[in-house]
Protein backbone atom coordinates (compact mmCIF):
# COMPACT_ATOMS: atom_id res chain seq x y z
CA UNK A 1 0.00 0.00 0.00
CA UNK A 2 1.23 3.58 -0.61
CA UNK A 3 0.18 6.26 1.72
CA UNK A 4 -0.32 9.41 -0.10
CA UNK A 5 -1.13 12.99 1.29
CA UNK A 6 -2.69 15.58 -0.80
CA UNK A 7 -3.55 19.08 0.84
CA UNK A 8 -3.51 17.44 4.04
CA UNK A 9 -5.91 14.60 3.19
CA UNK A 10 -4.23 10.76 3.76
CA UNK A 11 -5.32 8.59 0.65
CA UNK A 12 -4.19 5.27 0.01
CA UNK A 13 -3.27 3.42 -3.51
CA UNK A 14 -2.18 -0.52 -4.11
CA UNK A 15 -3.40 -3.79 -4.64
CA UNK A 16 -5.14 -4.27 -1.20
CA UNK A 17 -8.39 -2.69 -1.11
CA UNK A 18 -10.55 -2.54 2.12
CA UNK A 19 -12.19 -0.60 4.94
CA UNK A 20 -9.37 -0.30 6.76
CA UNK A 21 -7.31 1.48 3.75
CA UNK A 22 -10.06 3.18 2.02
CA UNK A 23 -11.53 6.29 3.07
CA UNK A 24 -14.71 6.99 1.70
CA UNK A 25 -15.36 10.37 0.00
CA UNK A 26 -16.91 13.11 2.55
CA UNK A 27 -20.11 15.03 1.64
CA UNK A 28 -22.24 17.22 3.08
CA UNK A 29 -25.29 16.48 0.38
CA UNK A 30 -28.77 15.06 1.92
CA UNK A 31 -31.17 13.51 0.03
CA UNK A 32 -34.54 15.49 -1.10
CA UNK A 33 -36.38 12.80 -1.76
CA UNK A 34 -38.02 9.54 0.19
CA UNK A 35 -36.07 6.16 0.81
CA UNK A 36 -37.64 4.73 -2.44
CA UNK A 37 -35.85 1.67 -1.95
CA UNK A 38 -37.63 1.41 1.44
CA UNK A 39 -40.87 2.48 -0.13
CA UNK A 40 -40.62 -0.51 -3.15
CA UNK A 41 -39.87 -3.25 0.02
CA UNK A 42 -42.70 -1.72 1.81
CA UNK A 43 -45.14 -1.50 -0.72
CA UNK A 44 -44.22 -4.72 -2.12
CA UNK A 45 -45.79 -6.92 0.81
CA UNK A 46 -48.14 -4.01 1.62
CA UNK A 47 -51.17 -6.32 4.21
CA UNK A 48 -49.10 -9.23 4.17
CA UNK A 49 -47.87 -10.57 7.23
CA UNK A 50 -46.37 -14.09 6.90
CA UNK A 51 -48.25 -16.86 7.97
CA UNK A 52 -50.34 -16.20 11.17
CA UNK A 53 -49.57 -19.46 13.83
CA UNK A 54 -53.28 -21.40 14.04
CA UNK A 55 -54.73 -19.36 11.26
CA UNK A 56 -53.74 -22.52 8.71
CA UNK A 57 -56.11 -24.84 9.54
CA UNK A 58 -55.41 -27.39 7.19
CA UNK A 59 -54.29 -25.25 4.24
CA UNK A 60 -51.42 -26.24 1.96
CA UNK A 61 -48.46 -23.99 2.51
CA UNK A 62 -47.12 -22.64 -0.60
CA UNK A 63 -43.37 -21.31 -0.90
CA UNK A 64 -42.74 -18.16 -2.52
CA UNK A 65 -38.60 -17.52 -3.49
CA UNK A 66 -37.67 -14.31 -2.29
CA UNK A 67 -35.90 -14.43 -5.88
CA UNK A 68 -36.84 -13.60 -9.33
CA UNK A 69 -40.59 -12.71 -10.04
CA UNK A 70 -40.57 -11.93 -6.47
CA UNK A 71 -39.75 -8.39 -6.69
CA UNK A 72 -42.10 -7.33 -8.84
CA UNK A 73 -44.56 -9.74 -9.33
CA UNK A 74 -45.22 -10.59 -5.59
CA UNK A 75 -48.14 -9.09 -5.34
CA UNK A 76 -50.32 -10.36 -8.35
CA UNK A 77 -49.12 -14.56 -6.92
CA UNK A 78 -49.65 -13.75 -3.34
CA UNK A 79 -53.50 -12.18 -3.86
CA UNK A 80 -54.12 -15.47 -6.08
CA UNK A 81 -52.76 -18.20 -4.18
CA UNK A 82 -54.21 -17.29 -0.91
CA UNK A 83 -57.17 -16.25 -3.21
CA UNK A 84 -57.84 -20.22 -4.01
CA UNK A 85 -56.86 -21.08 -0.24
CA UNK A 86 -53.43 -22.00 0.05
CA UNK A 87 -51.11 -20.32 2.52
CA UNK A 88 -48.75 -18.24 1.60
CA UNK A 89 -44.83 -18.46 2.58
CA UNK A 90 -42.07 -16.41 1.21
CA UNK A 91 -37.94 -17.70 1.51
CA UNK A 92 -37.01 -14.58 3.20
CA UNK A 93 -33.97 -12.22 2.60
CA UNK A 94 -30.91 -13.49 0.61
CA UNK A 95 -27.69 -14.24 2.71
CA UNK A 96 -24.41 -14.99 1.50
CA UNK A 97 -24.81 -18.81 2.82
CA UNK A 98 -28.28 -19.17 1.03
CA UNK A 99 -26.76 -17.58 -2.48
CA UNK A 100 -23.79 -19.73 -2.20
CA UNK A 101 -25.73 -22.80 -1.61
CA UNK A 102 -27.28 -21.76 -5.06
CA UNK A 103 -24.75 -21.83 -7.13
CA UNK A 104 -23.51 -24.82 -5.69
CA UNK A 105 -27.25 -26.99 -6.46
CA UNK A 106 -27.40 -25.21 -10.07
CA UNK A 107 -26.86 -28.26 -12.47
CA UNK A 108 -25.98 -25.78 -15.47
CA UNK A 109 -23.87 -21.78 -15.01
CA UNK A 110 -26.74 -19.72 -15.05
CA UNK A 111 -26.84 -16.22 -14.22
CA UNK A 112 -26.13 -15.33 -10.68
CA UNK A 113 -30.07 -14.50 -9.72
CA UNK A 114 -30.91 -17.84 -10.79
CA UNK A 115 -28.35 -19.27 -8.73
CA UNK A 116 -30.04 -17.44 -5.95
CA UNK A 117 -33.02 -18.77 -6.77
CA UNK A 118 -32.22 -22.35 -6.53
CA UNK A 119 -30.94 -21.44 -2.85
CA UNK A 120 -34.51 -19.99 -2.20
CA UNK A 121 -36.09 -22.74 -3.45
CA UNK A 122 -34.02 -25.24 -1.39
CA UNK A 123 -34.89 -23.35 2.04
CA UNK A 124 -38.36 -23.56 1.13
CA UNK A 125 -38.49 -27.26 0.39
CA UNK A 126 -35.87 -28.52 3.52
CA UNK A 127 -37.08 -25.83 5.84
CA UNK A 128 -35.43 -23.74 8.21
CA UNK A 129 -35.13 -23.58 12.38
CA UNK A 130 -37.97 -21.20 12.21
CA UNK A 131 -39.93 -22.40 9.29
CA UNK A 132 -41.18 -26.14 8.37
CA UNK A 133 -40.89 -27.41 4.52
CA UNK A 134 -43.45 -25.83 2.53
CA UNK A 135 -45.83 -28.61 0.55
CA UNK A 136 -45.62 -26.41 -2.40
CA UNK A 137 -43.15 -24.35 -3.73
CA UNK A 138 -44.30 -21.62 -6.74
CA UNK A 139 -42.19 -21.22 -9.33
CA UNK A 140 -44.19 -20.13 -12.62
CA UNK A 141 -43.19 -20.75 -16.14
CA UNK A 142 -43.52 -17.09 -17.44
CA UNK A 143 -43.43 -16.40 -21.12
CA UNK A 144 -44.10 -12.90 -21.60
CA UNK A 145 -45.93 -9.14 -20.21
CA UNK A 146 -47.86 -7.10 -20.75
CA UNK A 147 -46.70 -4.27 -23.04
CA UNK A 148 -49.86 -2.24 -23.87
CA UNK A 149 -48.58 0.35 -25.85
CA UNK A 150 -45.75 -2.11 -27.78
CA UNK A 151 -46.44 -3.78 -30.72
CA UNK A 152 -43.63 -5.52 -30.38
CA UNK A 153 -43.08 -9.02 -28.42
CA UNK A 154 -42.53 -8.36 -24.83
CA UNK A 155 -40.77 -11.82 -24.00
CA UNK A 156 -38.67 -12.77 -20.74
CA UNK A 157 -35.52 -13.89 -21.20
CA UNK A 158 -35.02 -17.79 -22.10
CA UNK A 159 -34.05 -18.38 -18.35
CA UNK A 160 -36.92 -16.47 -16.46
CA UNK A 161 -38.96 -18.97 -19.23
CA UNK A 162 -37.27 -21.45 -17.94
CA UNK A 163 -36.81 -21.21 -14.58
CA UNK A 164 -39.10 -23.94 -13.56
CA UNK A 165 -37.36 -26.25 -15.68
CA UNK A 166 -34.18 -25.52 -15.14
CA UNK A 167 -34.96 -25.25 -10.76
CA UNK A 168 -35.96 -28.81 -10.80
CA UNK A 169 -33.57 -30.55 -13.12
CA UNK A 170 -30.88 -29.83 -10.33
CA UNK A 171 -30.12 -33.59 -8.75
CA UNK A 172 -31.66 -31.63 -5.41
CA UNK A 173 -34.32 -31.67 -6.09
CA UNK A 174 -35.42 -34.97 -8.19
CA UNK A 175 -37.70 -35.88 -5.48
CA UNK A 176 -39.17 -32.92 -4.99
CA UNK A 177 -41.19 -32.55 -9.04
CA UNK A 178 -44.21 -32.70 -7.94
CA UNK A 179 -44.11 -30.34 -4.70
CA UNK A 180 -43.39 -27.50 -7.78
CA UNK A 181 -46.35 -26.20 -9.18
CA UNK A 182 -45.55 -24.24 -12.82
CA UNK A 183 -48.61 -22.89 -14.46
CA UNK A 184 -47.14 -21.76 -18.48
CA UNK A 185 -48.42 -18.23 -18.81
CA UNK A 186 -48.44 -15.43 -21.37
CA UNK A 187 -49.25 -12.31 -19.45
CA UNK A 188 -49.27 -10.42 -23.07
CA UNK A 189 -52.07 -12.39 -24.38
CA UNK A 190 -54.22 -10.69 -21.76
CA UNK A 191 -56.43 -10.97 -18.53
CA UNK A 192 -58.88 -13.93 -20.27
CA UNK A 193 -56.11 -15.90 -21.13
CA UNK A 194 -54.08 -15.50 -18.34
CA UNK A 195 -57.39 -16.42 -15.95
CA UNK A 196 -58.23 -19.62 -18.17
CA UNK A 197 -54.45 -21.00 -17.91
CA UNK A 198 -54.45 -20.80 -13.89
CA UNK A 199 -58.11 -21.94 -13.74
CA UNK A 200 -56.96 -25.26 -16.01
CA UNK A 201 -53.82 -25.54 -14.02
CA UNK A 202 -55.04 -26.06 -10.55
CA UNK A 203 -58.00 -27.65 -10.99
CA UNK A 204 -55.72 -30.53 -10.37
CA UNK A 205 -55.34 -28.80 -6.23
CA UNK A 206 -59.71 -29.09 -6.24
CA UNK A 207 -59.91 -25.48 -7.30
CA UNK A 208 -62.71 -24.24 -8.87
CA UNK A 209 -63.55 -22.04 -11.72
CA UNK A 210 -64.94 -19.37 -10.12
CA UNK A 211 -62.85 -19.22 -7.31
CA UNK A 212 -59.80 -19.45 -9.50
CA UNK A 213 -61.58 -16.50 -11.70
CA UNK A 214 -62.51 -14.10 -8.18
CA UNK A 215 -58.47 -14.55 -7.02
CA UNK A 216 -57.01 -13.71 -10.43
CA UNK A 217 -58.90 -10.75 -10.47
CA UNK A 218 -58.36 -9.86 -7.14
CA UNK A 219 -54.45 -10.16 -8.20
CA UNK A 220 -54.90 -7.78 -11.17
CA UNK A 221 -55.95 -5.43 -8.68
CA UNK A 222 -53.58 -5.90 -6.27
CA UNK A 223 -50.60 -5.88 -8.91
CA UNK A 224 -52.08 -2.63 -10.75
CA UNK A 225 -52.51 -0.76 -7.27
CA UNK A 226 -48.95 -1.89 -6.39
CA UNK A 227 -47.74 -0.49 -9.51
CA UNK A 228 -49.81 2.50 -9.82
CA UNK A 229 -48.36 3.89 -6.26
CA UNK A 230 -44.86 3.15 -7.35
CA UNK A 231 -45.23 5.52 -10.19
CA UNK A 232 -47.21 7.96 -8.00
CA UNK A 233 -44.37 7.75 -5.54
CA UNK A 234 -41.86 8.54 -8.76
CA UNK A 235 -44.03 11.21 -9.65
CA UNK A 236 -43.92 13.14 -6.72
CA UNK A 237 -39.82 12.40 -6.29
CA UNK A 238 -39.29 13.84 -9.63
CA UNK A 239 -41.56 16.98 -8.70
CA UNK A 240 -39.45 17.62 -5.74
CA UNK A 241 -36.20 17.00 -7.81
CA UNK A 242 -37.35 19.44 -10.44
CA UNK A 243 -38.55 22.14 -7.61
CA UNK A 244 -35.08 21.78 -5.96
CA UNK A 245 -32.61 21.23 -9.16
CA UNK A 246 -31.10 18.41 -7.03
CA UNK A 247 -29.66 15.76 -9.16
CA UNK A 248 -30.23 12.04 -8.85
CA UNK A 249 -29.15 8.74 -9.49
CA UNK A 250 -31.89 6.54 -11.91
CA UNK A 251 -31.15 2.91 -11.16
CA UNK A 252 -32.04 0.40 -13.88
CA UNK A 253 -31.46 -2.70 -14.22
CA UNK A 254 -34.32 -6.09 -13.68
CA UNK A 255 -36.29 -5.94 -10.14
CA UNK A 256 -34.30 -8.62 -8.35
CA UNK A 257 -31.12 -7.01 -9.11
CA UNK A 258 -31.67 -3.70 -8.10
CA UNK A 259 -33.71 -4.83 -4.63
CA UNK A 260 -31.99 -7.82 -3.71
CA UNK A 261 -29.75 -6.62 -0.88
CA UNK A 262 -27.31 -9.14 -0.60
CA UNK A 263 -27.15 -10.24 -4.15
CA UNK A 264 -25.89 -6.57 -4.82
CA UNK A 265 -23.79 -5.70 -1.75
CA UNK A 266 -26.61 -2.91 -0.58
CA UNK A 267 -24.92 -0.76 -3.12
CA UNK A 268 -28.49 1.34 -3.92
CA UNK A 269 -29.25 1.86 -0.21
CA UNK A 270 -25.60 2.67 0.76
CA UNK A 271 -25.39 5.66 -2.91
CA UNK A 272 -27.83 7.09 -0.16
CA UNK A 273 -26.81 6.93 3.53
CA UNK A 274 -23.28 7.53 2.86
CA UNK A 275 -23.28 9.86 0.02
CA UNK A 276 -26.67 11.80 0.24
CA UNK A 277 -27.41 10.57 -3.19
CA UNK A 278 -31.06 10.91 -4.58
CA UNK A 279 -31.85 7.27 -5.80
CA UNK A 280 -34.74 6.83 -8.00
CA UNK A 281 -35.53 3.11 -8.86
CA UNK A 282 -36.20 3.21 -12.64
CA UNK A 283 -39.75 0.88 -11.90
CA UNK A 284 -40.72 4.40 -10.29
CA UNK A 285 -41.01 5.36 -14.06
CA UNK A 286 -44.31 5.33 -15.65
CA UNK A 287 -42.24 3.65 -18.18
CA UNK A 288 -45.16 1.86 -20.51
CA UNK A 289 -47.35 5.48 -21.32
CA UNK A 290 -45.39 5.77 -24.88
CA UNK A 291 -44.75 3.63 -27.69
CA UNK A 292 -40.61 2.63 -28.28
CA UNK A 293 -40.65 1.43 -31.66
CA UNK A 294 -38.31 4.75 -31.99
CA UNK A 295 -36.09 3.44 -29.35
CA UNK A 296 -35.60 0.38 -31.06
CA UNK A 297 -37.51 -1.51 -34.11
CA UNK A 298 -38.13 -5.02 -32.45
CA UNK A 299 -37.17 -4.78 -28.89
CA UNK A 300 -39.00 -8.17 -27.93
CA UNK A 301 -37.47 -8.55 -24.39
CA UNK A 302 -39.55 -7.11 -22.00
CA UNK A 303 -36.81 -5.81 -19.87
CA UNK A 304 -35.05 -4.72 -22.40
CA UNK A 305 -37.92 -2.23 -23.67
CA UNK A 306 -38.29 -0.94 -19.89
CA UNK A 307 -34.05 -0.51 -19.75
CA UNK A 308 -34.45 2.00 -23.18
CA UNK A 309 -37.64 3.73 -22.27
CA UNK A 310 -35.68 4.94 -18.69
CA UNK A 311 -33.22 5.87 -21.39
CA UNK A 312 -35.03 8.14 -22.78
CA UNK A 313 -36.16 9.57 -20.01
CA UNK A 314 -32.63 10.06 -18.60
CA UNK A 315 -31.90 11.66 -21.96
CA UNK A 316 -34.74 13.97 -21.30
CA UNK A 317 -33.89 14.71 -17.92
CA UNK A 318 -30.23 16.42 -17.47
CA UNK A 319 -29.71 15.67 -13.75
CA UNK A 320 -30.44 12.27 -14.04
CA UNK A 321 -27.13 10.03 -14.27
CA UNK A 322 -27.94 6.67 -14.77
CA UNK A 323 -26.02 3.38 -12.70
CA UNK A 324 -26.65 0.22 -14.22
CA UNK A 325 -27.17 -2.71 -11.82
CA UNK A 326 -25.88 -6.22 -13.91
CA UNK A 327 -24.46 -9.46 -12.95
CA UNK A 328 -21.81 -11.96 -14.77
CA UNK A 329 -23.36 -13.60 -17.28
CA UNK A 330 -26.44 -12.24 -18.09
CA UNK A 331 -26.48 -12.30 -21.94
CA UNK A 332 -29.30 -9.92 -22.39
CA UNK A 333 -27.32 -7.13 -20.79
CA UNK A 334 -24.12 -7.72 -22.47
CA UNK A 335 -25.73 -6.29 -25.59
CA UNK A 336 -28.76 -4.29 -23.86
CA UNK A 337 -26.01 -1.76 -23.08
CA UNK A 338 -24.72 -0.60 -26.13
CA UNK A 339 -28.42 0.26 -26.98
CA UNK A 340 -28.85 2.35 -23.99
CA UNK A 341 -25.95 4.43 -24.53
CA UNK A 342 -27.54 5.19 -27.79
CA UNK A 343 -30.62 6.34 -26.57
CA UNK A 344 -29.39 7.70 -23.08
CA UNK A 345 -26.70 9.89 -24.70
CA UNK A 346 -24.52 9.45 -22.06
CA UNK A 347 -22.23 7.60 -20.60
CA UNK A 348 -23.04 5.18 -16.82
CA UNK A 349 -21.92 3.46 -14.68
CA UNK A 350 -22.67 -0.30 -15.23
CA UNK A 351 -21.87 -2.52 -11.86
CA UNK A 352 -21.67 -5.97 -12.58
CA UNK A 353 -22.52 -8.69 -9.30
CA UNK A 354 -21.12 -12.00 -9.05
CA UNK A 355 -21.91 -13.48 -5.82
CA UNK A 356 -18.95 -10.73 -4.07
CA UNK A 357 -19.13 -9.54 -0.12
CA UNK A 358 -16.98 -6.95 -0.33
CA UNK A 359 -18.33 -3.48 -1.23
CA UNK A 360 -15.12 -2.08 -1.62
CA UNK A 361 -14.43 -2.23 -5.31
CA UNK A 362 -18.12 -0.85 -5.74
CA UNK A 363 -18.41 1.67 -3.82
CA UNK A 364 -14.80 3.02 -5.36
CA UNK A 365 -16.40 3.06 -8.59
CA UNK A 366 -19.35 4.83 -7.48
CA UNK A 367 -17.53 7.66 -5.64
CA UNK A 368 -15.60 8.00 -9.05
CA UNK A 369 -18.62 8.32 -10.75
CA UNK A 370 -20.37 10.48 -8.59
CA UNK A 371 -17.62 12.82 -8.76
CA UNK A 372 -17.36 12.85 -12.08
CA UNK A 373 -21.00 14.13 -12.45
CA UNK A 374 -20.60 16.58 -9.35
CA UNK A 375 -22.69 15.34 -7.06
CA UNK A 376 -19.64 14.91 -4.26
CA UNK A 377 -18.15 18.33 -5.04
CA UNK A 378 -20.83 20.18 -3.68
CA UNK A 379 -23.09 20.27 -0.87
CA UNK A 380 -27.08 21.10 -0.22
CA UNK A 381 -26.83 20.98 3.29
CA UNK A 382 -28.90 23.09 5.11
S1 LIG B 1 -32.23 -11.30 -17.77
FE1 LIG B 1 -30.08 -11.76 -17.30
S2 LIG B 1 -30.02 -11.79 -15.05
FE2 LIG B 1 -32.16 -12.03 -15.66
S3 LIG B 1 -32.53 -14.23 -15.76
FE3 LIG B 1 -31.96 -13.53 -17.81
S4 LIG B 1 -29.75 -13.88 -17.96
FE4 LIG B 1 -30.33 -13.92 -15.78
Amino acid sequence: MKEITVEGRKTYWGDKCSDKFRKRARTERRPVIDDLMALHDRLLRESYHGPIPGEAQGKSRVGIPQAMYYYDRFPFWRTYLEGIGLEVVVSGATDHHLATRGAELSLAEPCFPVQIAHGHVHSLLKGTEERPPVDFVFLPNVMDMEAPESSVASHLCPWNQTLPYVVRSAPEFEAHADEFLAPTLYFRAGRKHVKGQLAQYFERLGVKRRESDEAADAAYRAQTSFEEELVEEGRQACATLRATGEPAVLLIGRAYNIYDRSGNCDIPRKLRDLYGVNVLPFDFLPLDERASEDLHPNMFWHSGRRILEAGRFASEHPNMHIIYITNFKCGPDSFIKHFLRDVAGVPFLVLQFDGHGNDAGYLTRCEAYLDSKGLLRCTNAH
